[in-house]
């Protein structure tokens, strides 16, 4: 058998060494990388019905001469050619620039193809190219390529065109007959050359499906086997305890868990004891109640003798899981400290010297938590808190502070299923995907920023019923050029049209942390009514009195990023609301405030949001671990990419996948990137 990944592309006629070079820069190296340098687009040649066809569409259509052409010459060397041309029932025009010399091959009568721009209103083709006869069968659909330096399209073309000649039928299937059959896809051969010379658009999908699928299906193979392998080489702590003291524990707690929370624990605290390291992804919209979670597994990892670490982004949101830690412990003599940079001296010292020496059992914090002089006696359990906002290697430093502590990763920003189970593949992931009962759904209203005194008049009773309010403003300072609120001028605009009755309070990033933390204190004390603030509020603040929240400019943020900071109402028994001040200019930004004010479900506002945004842009910055794929994506063939998921998992934990020989090409593939000795994807 050829193996065409190691035959260079010199070899193809019509390729010498610059070529070759130019080739190279692309990362064509290989008859295979050639034969894989798949079209982006087709030109499609195919004969149109022009009643059909839509006003500037590009078409191509077979007629006959009518008359005679005219020519007419402008500038030295610009000329215009016109004709008439019966398409069909249809007389058109047809225009032609600076090609003089099609005039006296135009003869009445002829049949001719004719290519180009279609113009409906003077129903006229601007023709780009002519055929002088009837349009030829072979080249209905031609592939356009990415090219670059000094290499045309068609000098592409010619070479993928040698190639397949020459190399074409010793393309071998990675996949294996049995799945060809089971999915009823192509053979890669076919495929391959449906793709570079589609018959037509059913081949061309059926094509498609084949590299879908094999493209997920490796990836999933790679990313399996990569977890398969940590698994089984990552010797874990077995924690262990008695699970009647967890079950006491459980009855102290203000509610019952929700079903979801049961499962998720489960999971969880079937890792605990398991001797694998626990690496979990734990996903649950804002307010699905992740922190007794948390807290529950941090109280198993206690009974069992360990420490327990919970970090998170910001040193309100550790304040504020400090305090419930410390209110869900009461019951117990669990000792829960808060350490955060502005923790110093003395005190500091003193939280140090208590952590090594076992006497607090769960240390909250920001990242001051990975630095070099904080050090646990027996640390157990390691839980972050909206995970994707630390780096990885963050993550790993604060792992290697015990000696191989379990790791649980929590996030609220719901992320779609087919981006957790490819950017965050190598980890397990639990999801709660039920509200605590008797939740209030929030009302969520759009509003043109016109409509601003509507909107305050309805912000001024709830006030007067005692209750407060958020008004969001997208960025501070900077924003003037930008065309956005800022908040400072939105905090005097509120304090002047309320004219002293409220006290407002000001809340945005530059502030430090003592002024952040007064403020915050202020508003969670209801000593401050109205919080103007930027998106710091965003995750994990928690005033349950809090029933009204004012976002300005809201088509500026993300639907995952709005529902999270919508997130920070609704937290109570009373109604809450949420008001979008947003004038979108375009169509998609119509839809998406729309999405906001119908759905309360982050898990279908994710989904949205990857579908409207795409997924490099998911996570507000390109993210690594989302892979890029050559045919298949993420987003539109995300069922294929459940199927591959599981038949990955299926032909990994199943025998004949190791021993079978028609599986020997996908064992070379997952063999050949590392990923069975713990080398991670790239
Ligand atoms: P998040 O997942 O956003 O971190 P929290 O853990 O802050 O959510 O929980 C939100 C609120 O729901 C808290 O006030 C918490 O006490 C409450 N809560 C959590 N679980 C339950 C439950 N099973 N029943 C009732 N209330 C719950
Ligand atoms: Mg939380």
């Amino acid at each position: 058998m050829t193996n065409l990944s190691t035959i260079p592309i010199k070899t193809i006629k019509g390729i010498g060494d610059e070529t070759a070079n130019s080739l190279h820069a692309m990362g064509i190296y290989s008859v295979e990388d050639l034969l894989m340098h798949f079209p982006y687009r087709y030109e499609d040649y195919r004969l149109r019905d022009i009643s059909e066809v839509k006003h500037e569409e590009k078409i191509t259509v077979e007629g006959k001469v009518h008359g005679e052409p005219s020519l007419m010459y402008y500038g030295k060397k610009k000329s215009r050619l016109t004709f008439r041309v019966f398409v069909g029932r249809f007389l058109v025009k047809a225009v032609c620039f600076n090609r003089p010399f099609f005039k006296n091959k135009l003869n009445i009568n002829d049949t001719i193809t004719l290519t180009g721009k279609w113009d409906q209103h003077r129903q006229t083709i601007t023709v780009t190219d002519i055929q002088f006869g009837p349009s030829m069968k072979e080249n209905e659909v031609e592939p356009v390529y990415s090219v670059k330096g000094n290499i045309t399209v068609k000098q592409m073309r010619r070479f993928i065109h040698n190639a397949l000649i020459e190399y074409g039928d010793d393309l071998q299937s990675t996949l294996p007959e049995s799945l060809l059959t089971k999915y009823k896809l192509p053979s890669k051969r076919e495929s391959v050359q449906a793709l570079h010379n589609p018959i037509n658009q059913e081949m061309l999908k059926h094509s498609r499906r084949y590299f879908v699928y094999e493209e997920f299906l490796l990836f999933q193979l790679k990313i399996q086997a990569l977890r398969k392998y940590k698994r089984e080489q990552s010797k874990g702590l077995i924690h262990q305890f008695n699970h009647n003291d967890l079950q006491r524990f459980l009855k102290t707690l203000p509610f019952p868990l929700t079903g979801a929370q049961e499962r998720v624990l489960k999971e969880i605290i079937h890792d605990l004891t398991s001797p694998f390291r626990m690496n979990r992804l734990l996903q649950g919209d804002v307010g699905s109640g992740k922190t007794v979670v948390a807290a529950i597994s941090l109280y198993a990892a206690i009974l069992s003798g360990y420490q327990g670490a919970l970090m998170v982004p910001t040193e309100i949101l550790a304040e504020q899981h400090a305090k419930s830690l410390t209110t869900l412990f009461s019951k117990t003599n669990v000792k829960v400290e808060l350490l955060t940079s502005s923790v110093k001296g003395k005190k500091r010292r003193e939280i140090l010297e208590k952590l090594s020496n076992g006497e607090i059992d769960i240390l909250v914090g920001t990242h001051a938590l990975i630095q070099e002089e904080v050090s646990f006696q027996k640390l157990g359990l390691v839980i972050t808190d909206e995970q994707h906002r630390f780096g990885v290697e963050q993550r790993r430093v604060l792992r290697e502070k015990g000696e191989s502590p379990d790791v649980l990763f929590m996030t609220a920003t719901p992320i779609p299923r087919t981006l957790a189970i490819t950017a965050f593949g190598e980890m397990d992931v639990s999801i709660i995907d039920e509200m605590p009962a008797g939740r209030k759904v929030i009302e969520t209203y759009w509003a043109k920023h016109q409509m601003i005194d509507r909107v305050l008049g309805f912000v001024e009773k709830e006030l007067q019923k005692g209750k407060q309010a958020y008004v969001i403003c997208p960025l501070i300072e900077e924003s003037e050029k930008l065309d956005v609120q800022n908040a400072i001028d939105v905090h005097d605009m509120l304090h002047h049209y309320f004219r002293g009755k409220w006290n407002i309070g000001l809340m945005h990033g530059r502030l430090n942390s003592e002024d952040k933390e007064k403020v915050m204190d202020a508003f969670t004390r209801n000593e401050v009514q109205l919080l103007v603030s930027t998106t710091v509020v965003e995750v994990g603040v928690n005033v349950p009195n809090a029933t009204i929240m004012i976002i300005y400019d809201a088509e500026r943020f993300g639907l995952s990023q709005l529902h999270q900071l919508r997130g920070r109402v609704g937290r109570g028994s009373e109604q809450s609301y949420c008001v979008l001040l947003a004038d979108p200019k375009s169509e998609a930004g119509k839809e998406r405030m729309k999405i906001m004010t119908e759905t309360n479900d982050g898990f279908v506002l994710s989904e949205k949001d990857l579908e409207l945004r795409g997924p490099g842009d998911f996570f507000g910055k390109k993210q690594s671990g989302v892979p890029e794929f050559k045919v298949a994506d993420m987003v539109h063939d995300y069922r294929a990419l459940e199927v591959a998921r599981q038949d990955a998992h299926e032909l990994l934990y199943s025998k004949a996948f190791w021993e079978e020989e028609h599986y020997k090409e996908l064992r070379n593939m997952i063999e050949k990137s590392g990923v069975m000795n713990g080398d991670k994807l790239d």
